[in-house]
């Protein structure tokens, strides 16, 4: 049998694989979580015109060198202001904040320090000259730019975007991802039973909810039996998706169609068969122009590790996210775990949490691939290296968060 491909140069064929999709222009309100295309410049000034940063009066400094200072109060600026005042020697106008710093008028005085009486302002502290005024373009100057490309927009770049006067952003493409459950045994939710061999799709719903979080278009194409007339019919329309994942049909079983199909399809096929656990069984090829196939193996919990490490990456880098990976932390194991084969490289399902300035790790205790409750009970894989029996408590450990 054929070597098992370690995660490393799987990881380095996908990414390689993997090409930032064509661009779409979209909305502010659809433009949280992607990715912008295009370098941001502001239309203008910001501050846009000398404005004030607090409630109080605008004055010119020559007057407040000496306090108590009686100033005559001209009138009002309020934010927003058509006024067009000018504030001579002896003179100061109320201001509030944000309202434009009327002429002649170069500091401003907060209200605290003020008293007014019969129409006069009393002055009560003496202020630097230039003092609670914000300065136009000390932000940003027009032209330059301030969102970069390549920058996945925030709340805070969808602030920025709306101060700029920009409705409508390029950003990469989302990815369509076909996902196909391979499988006679297998059943569509609301499905009715039939005979008592039969097993509950997880997969399909799983996939589409890891595709959504990962930022792609996930399409449901439901469940193929093991037939491989049946399955060629379902695989021929890959190419209508940037991406395409199968569950099932890929490991040893002579019905596990799903491995000898792909060759029959053009798909060039990198590589097939993991030095990882859970999850071996992963076949990994590219088609069309940079589109990729994944047949990941049926048993859940090895689809949904596959997925994570192998086809999130992916996924990202098709959107131009610089960040592809998910988050990885140091923990304290609080439990030890043992294994009695060491060959490949373990993503046990544990528990993490932030505990007296560290995070605190414990593996879930049933680990097999078939148990769903090692991923609902969780938050992290445990990272157990290759050669690595045991791992023990109090032992630092990798953990990757989901
Ligand atoms: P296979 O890779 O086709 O040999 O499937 C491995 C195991 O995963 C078998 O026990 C299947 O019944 C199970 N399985 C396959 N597809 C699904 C699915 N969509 N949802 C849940 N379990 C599945
Ligand atoms: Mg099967």
């Amino acid at each position: 049998m054929a070597e098992l491909t370690p995660l490393e140069e799987a990881l380095k064929v996908v990414i390689e694989s993997a090409k930032p999709l064509d661009t779409e222009r979209v909305f502010i309100h659809e433009a949280l979580g992607r990715v912008l295309a295009e370098d941001v410049l502001s239309d203008s000034d910001k501050p846009p015109f000398d404005n004030s940063a607090m409630d109080g009066y605008a004055v010119r400094h020559e007057d407040i060198q000496n306090v108590p200072a009686k100033l005559k109060i001209i009138g009002e600026y309020a934010a927003g202001t058509g006024e067009k005042l000018r504030v001579e020697k002896g003179t100061a106008v109320r201001i509030f904040t944000g309202a434009p710093i009327p002429e002649g008028a170069d500091t401003v005085v907060p209200v605290e320090f003020t008293e007014v009486s019969d129409g006069y302002v009393i002055i009560k502290k003496s202020f630097k000259k230039g003092a609670n005024i914000r300065r136009k373009g000390e932000d940003v100057r027009k032209g330059e730019v301030v969102i970069p490309k390549g920058k996945e927009i925030r709340p805070y770049e969808m602030g920025m975007l709306a101060s700029v006067n920009k409705a409508v952003v390029s950003v990469y493409r989302r990815p369509n991802v076909g996902i196909l459950s391979t499988g006679d045994e297998i059943l569509d939710l609301c499905e009715e039973m039939t005979n008592p061999s039969q097993i509950r799709t997880s997969n399909n719903y799983m996939l589409y909810g890891q595709v959504l979080g990962a930022g792609g278009i996930p399409h449901n194409l439901g469940i193929a039996p093991d037939d491989p007339e049946e399955l060629k019919k379902v695989l021929r329309n890959i190419h209508k998706y940037d991406v395409f994942i199968t569950t099932g049909g890929v490991s040893m079983g002579e019905k596990d169609y799903v491995k000898y199909l792909v060759q029959e399809l053009g798909i060039d096929v990198k590589f097939h068969k993991l030095r990882i656990k859970p999850a071996k069984p992963v076949l990994f090829g590219v088609y069309g122009d940079n589109k990729l196939f994944f047949g990941l193996p049926g048993n859940p919990v090895s689809t949904a590790v596959a997925f994570d490490l192998l086809v999130y990456p992916a996924l990202r880098i098709m959107q131009g996210y610089k960040n592809i990976f998910k988050e990885k932390v140091k923990a304290v194991l609080e439990r030890g775990y043992r294994r009695k084969n060491a060959d490949r490289r373990e993503f046990a399902r544990c528990k993490v949490w932030y505990e007296d300035g560290m995070y605190k790790c414990e593996p879930y205790p049933k680990q097999d691939s078939h148990m769903l409750t090692s991923l609902v009970n969780a938050n992290a894989y445990m990272v157990v290296y290759e050669g690595v029996n045991e791992l023990k408590e109090g032992e630092e450990v990798e953990v990757i968060l989901f």
